[in-house]
Order: C-alpha cells, then sequence, then structure tokens
C-alpha cells in the first residue's frame, strides 16, 4: 500500500482548519489504495491554530503536527514538513483552500500512474487581486526567467504532490535562505501541470503584505541569479566611461576657450549621480554579502517546540 501525506503550513488558520479537514479528509479518503496522512506545520501562530490542530490529531491518528517556537516562514514550514515525512508520496497545500483540493485525486494519479515525478498547480487567472500586485508579480517572473538558471512557470504555487525522488532532492539542498519556487524549478524532474483559478480564501486574512512580497521576490532573485552583481558593474562602467569622456571634452575645451567658471550645477549632478550608483553597487553587492553571512553562521531554518511525530515514524 502506497502511503500519501499532506502537509499544510499554517499560521493563524483557526478559522480555516476545520473547513479545510472537511473538505480534504473525504477527497483523499476516496483515493483507492494508499493510506493518507497529515501533517500540519504550525508556523508560530498567534491563535489557537496549534489548539485546534492537537484536537483534530487527539480525534484522528492520521492528523501529525509540528510547531515551531515561534514564526519562521511558509518556506521554513514546508521544509520541516518535508524532513518529517517519510511517505512514498508527498504534498504541499494551503490552509486557506485556496488551492483546489478537488484536483489532488487527479495529481496523485499524475505521480502514481502516469510516469510523472511531480504534479504541480499552476493558476491561470488573478481574479480577486489588486491588479498592481498582479502587475508587479508578472514582471518579477519576466525577470527572473530571463536573469536566473530557475525557469519559473507563471503562476506556479507551492501546491503539488512529489514522490520520495523529488522530496529527497529537496531536502538535501542545504541552503538557508530557501526560495521554494526556484528550488522546485531547479531539482527538475517530470512536471505535470494542472490548472486552477484563483479563487477566495475561506477564512481569515492573507499574510502577505506588499513588502513581505518584494522581500521574498529580491530572495528569489538574489538566491538563483548572479546578474544583479553584473549590473552594477556594466552601470558603474557606463558612467565612469561617461566621467572620462565629459572630462576630455571638458579639458578640450578650456585648452581652447580659457577656464569656464559655471558649471557648478554639472558638478552637482555627476556627484550625485556617480555617488547614487555607487550606493546602488554596493546595496546590490551587500545584499549577496547579507545572504553570505546567514548561509555562513549555518543556523536551523526553524526550531520545533511542539510535535506529535514520534522518532521511529520520521525514519530516524
Ligand atoms: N503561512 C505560513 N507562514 C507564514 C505565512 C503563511 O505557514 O509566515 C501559510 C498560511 O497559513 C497559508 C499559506 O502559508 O496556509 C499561504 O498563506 P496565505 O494564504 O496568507 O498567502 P496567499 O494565499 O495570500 O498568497
Ligand atoms: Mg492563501
Amino acid at each position: 500500500m502506497k502511503s500519501f501525506e499532506l502537509i499544510v503550513p499554517c499560521y493563524n488558520e483557526e478559522q480555516a482548519l476545520p473547513y479545510f479537514l472537511d473538505t480534504v479528509v473525504p477527497i483523499l479518503e476516496r483515493i483507492d489504495g494508499c493510506e493518507s496522512s497529515f501533517i500540519f506545520v504550525d508556523d508560530g501562530s498567534r491563535d489557537k491554530t496549534l489548539e485546534v490542530i492537537r484536537s483534530f490529531a487527539e480525534k484522528d491518528a492520521r492528523i501529525k503536527y509540528i510547531s515551531f517556537s515561534r514564526n519562521f516562514g511558509k518556506e521554513a514550514a514546508m521544509l520541516a514538513g518535508m524532513r518529517m515525512s517519510s511517505a512514498d508520496y508527498v504534498g504541499i497545500i494551503d490552509a486557506d483552500l485556496q488551492h483546489s483540493p478537488e484536483l489532488i485525486p487527479e495529481m496523485f494519479r499524475a505521480v502514481t500512474d502516469e510516469g510523472y515525478d511531480i504534479a504541480a498547480a499552476r493558476r491561470i487567472d488573478r481574479r480577486g487581486e489588486a491588479k498592481i500586485k498582479s502587475a508587479f508579480s508578472r514582471s518579477f517572473y519576466k525577470l527572473i526567467n530571463k536573469i536566473s538558471d530557475a525557469n519559473i512557470e507563471e503562476g506556479a504555487q507551492d501546491y503539488r504532490i512529489m514522490n520520495r525522488k523529488v522530496v529527497n532532492a529537496i531536502v538535501s539542498m542545504p541552503e538557508y535562505n530557501r526560495f521554494s519556487k526556484g528550488i522546485f524549478s531547479w531539482v527538475g524532474y517530470k512536471t505535470k501541470w494542472f490548472e486552477h483559478e484563483n479563487r477566495e480564501r475561506v477564512a481569515g486574512t492573507t499574510k502577505w503584505s506588499f513588502w513581505k512580497l518584494f522581500s521574498y521576490a529580491v530572495d528569489g532573485i538574489i538566491g538563483f541569479s548572479t546578474a544583479p552583481l553584473k549590473l552594477s558593474l556594466i552601470i558603474g562602467t557606463c558612467t565612469s566611461l561617461l566621467g572620462f569622456i565629459y572630462a576630455l571634452y571638458t579639458i578640450i575645451k578650456t585648452l581652447c576657450f580659457g577656464p569656464d567658471v559655471k558649471g557648478y550645477p554639472s558638478i552637482i549632478c555627476a556627484i550625485l549621480i556617480v555617488g547614487g550608483l555607487v550606493l546602488i553597487s554596493l546595496g546590490i553587492t551587500g545584499e549577496y554579502i547579507a545572504r553570505m553571512y546567514m548561509e555562513v553562521k549555518n543556523r536551523p531554518d526553524y526550531l520545533i517546540n511542539e510535535t506529535n511525530i514520534t522518532p521511529d515514524i520520521k525514519g530516524q
């Protein structure tokens, strides 16, 4: 009998969780020939999420959970779930039912019977989302695909089912600054895409503010591309070249027509522009160094405060 485990990252999801289980449990029960279970990862929720999960776990042995000591982010939650799971097939799904759970049986079939390693979902519309957010996110995908070696499908989500091979590959990647969309695409393997429509969250609110998304995008670009470093080199070279040409022009002009005391504004402009470019280059370098610093520290990705997963289930 094959085993299938669904990892559910939860941060302040006390309202959504009962709906989630009511919807997803019957769907999993309909899949034949597989033993399914859940790993809920409470990512340091401030509401009653952990109590809700604990009470479900008491009633149902298929429900396992991990609770972090504080909020470590969805990336850490997904990683913890994948590390703790020993199932043959592992799925990841959001707790808010925005990831159409009715796709699970079809996605599961793709990895068990159709020879795919990954079944992944992609949303085809961005209804119910602010226009500016969609525009930013579209340009982000265009940019990252152009300048990095990870090829991320537009609208690709963390909603996916993978076989053991893929899970082992992902878990074996030691980086601290994790950008799952990049990691999922970087490991490769045969992927079948499932398209679905965006829908409203069943309860609760989104945990992603504009700035959180922006820093997530920066993480993605810096984690999977060194192009920004080259960009500062190119811009720096161009401006220095312009500076040299201008200097040459000024020298020749002074030799021919005598000294010119005017030109104060142009000097200020040059100082400001070049100074700004130097700071931008330093900033870009700094972003990489900051990430290297975090990698070198080798801190754990998360700290577990409580779990009902026993070591032998973990396969340790
Ligand atoms: N989540 C998490 N840790 C966080 C933020 C979010 O585990 O720091 C979980 C959240 O509980 C949900 C999923 O990640 O199950 C997606 O979050 P959300 O629905 O807020 O994102 P959106 O769908 O708005 O992109
Ligand atoms: Mg959501």
